[in-house]
């Protein structure tokens, strides 16, 4: 058997939790680290699609997602005044198609974590360096222990520390399509019924969604700004940034931004694609997000995650834990899967955030070609047997 063993990952968001999944069936011992005190709760609906579905499967957890799941049945598009503009039923407004099951994000995080019961998994755990032998991988944490592994896993998200630690500057490039993307929860004070309504004008769009919790809805904003944001991590200037981008945007604006300051699960970040030639070096790989970012409004960045998790585990397991070998065959097999969600990805960005108000035949359009390129993309990988 492989002399690789003890692998840490970094990151319990979607990614992290998949691949300890597949590391632990594969005959491997993964140690899952999360720089957050819990689990992130909230998010939007995240729609698992495509390959992944076949993968959720595989794992037994695709019961537990469709009994889980959010169902938008209408989608309303209205004017600043709230007036109706076009009507769509829920399948076409969130591209769902067949199997297709749309669960909010921080569900199907705690059913991911639920699946690796029994791996070691500590929260409120951070790193302050990433170095590499030929023999192993040092890992100083911050609270002053210095601990060792065969190999290290960065799924931790779109700003990834290992990154940054790891890699040079030259070997990645985030491209930033100057929007942004929010999401949080408010009390459902619109008293909608599994139904989203979404108000587009100028560039900038907000939606109310309430589905399968009566008193809860989450507001999303999406946006082109003109100002810059400074210091994007913090959430003070986040919302005031968001605040003064909606403040005169009219509809329900300044009512939801109000409720935003009580929200318990604020997100905010910036529509960002992460490129790479290669997603590993030495001993180290990137999974999800941090390697291969195809923004938060692609829709597929879960899916992303999934396959990356089984490929880069099962692709270990296949190598014998000859991890060269293993990481030749990960970046070979998922770039051309990434570049098509990362195409989709950018023609979201573009058919989003019009100028004018949205009518029945802009709508239509959009939706249309969305779904056609959903369905090609989100299956556009045939998964290995690892057996
Ligand atoms: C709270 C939250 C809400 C989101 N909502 C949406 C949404 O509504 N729509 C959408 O399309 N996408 C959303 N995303 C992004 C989406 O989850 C990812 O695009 C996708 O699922 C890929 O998952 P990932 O595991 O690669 O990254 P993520 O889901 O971002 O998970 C990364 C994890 O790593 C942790 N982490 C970061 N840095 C460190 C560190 N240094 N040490 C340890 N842990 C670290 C983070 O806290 C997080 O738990 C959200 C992400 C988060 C964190």
């Amino acid at each position: 058997m492989s002399t690789i063993k003890k692998i840490l990952v970094i990151g319990a968001g979607i990614a992290g939790p998949a691949v300890c999944y597949w590391l632990r069936k594969f005959g491997f011992s993964p140690i899952l680290i999360e720089k957050s005190a819990s689990i992130r709760k909230g998010g939007h609906a995240l729609d698992v699609r495509g390959a992944a579905i076949d993968l959720v499967k595989r794992m037994g957890i695709y019961e537990k997602i469709c009994n889980l799941r959010s169902q938008v049945e209408f989608g309303r598009y209205v004017d600043a005044e709230g007036k109706v503009l076009h009507e769509e039923k829920g399948e076409k407004f969130c591209y769902r198609q067949g199997e297709d099951v749309e669960i909010i994000r921080g569900d199907l995080v705690k059913i991911l974590i639920d699946a690796i019961e029994g791996v070691p998994c500590h929260f409120n755990q951070l790193i302050n360096s990433i170095k590499q032998s030929d023999d192993d991988v040092e890992v100083q944490f911050k609270d002053g222990r210095t601990e060792y592994y065969d190999l290290v896993i960065g799924a931790d998200g779109l700003h990834s520390t290992t990154r940054r630690m790891v890699f040079d500057k030259d070997e990645y490039k985030l491209i930033d399509f100057g929007s942004f993307f929010s999401v949080f929860s408010i009390p459902n004070y619109l008293n909608l019924n599994h139904t989203e309504v979404q108000c587009e004008a100028n560039q900038k769009l907000i939606s109310i969604t309430s589905d399968k919790n009566p008193k809860i809805a989450e507001a999303a904003f999406m946006f082109r700004a003109q100002n810059v944001l400074n210091n994007i991590r913090d959430e003070n200037k986040q919302q005031r940034f968001l605040h003064d981008n909606f403040q005169d945007f009219g509809w329900e604006a300044s009512k939801i931004l109000e409720l935003m300051l009580s929200s318990d699960d604020f997100y905010f970040d910036s529509v960002t694609q992460v490129k790479m030639e290669s997603w590993t070096k030495g001993r180290v790989a990137l999974l999800g997000d941090a390697g291969y970012s195809a923004s938060p409004i692609s829709g597929q960045g879960n899916n992303l995650a999934l396959v990356g998790a089984y490929i880069l585990a099962g692709e270990l397991k296949q190598a014998g834990g000859n991890y060269h070998r293993a990481f030749y065959r990960y970046n070979e097999l998922l770039h051309p899967f990434v570049e098509a969600n990362q195409k989709l990805g950018v023609l979201v960005n573009e058919s989003f955030l019009v100028r004018d108000e949205v009518n029945r035949e802009v709508a239509e359009a959009r939706s249309n070609e969305i779904m056609e390129e959903v369905k090609i993309a989100s299956n556009m990988i045939s998964l290995p047997e690892y057996k």
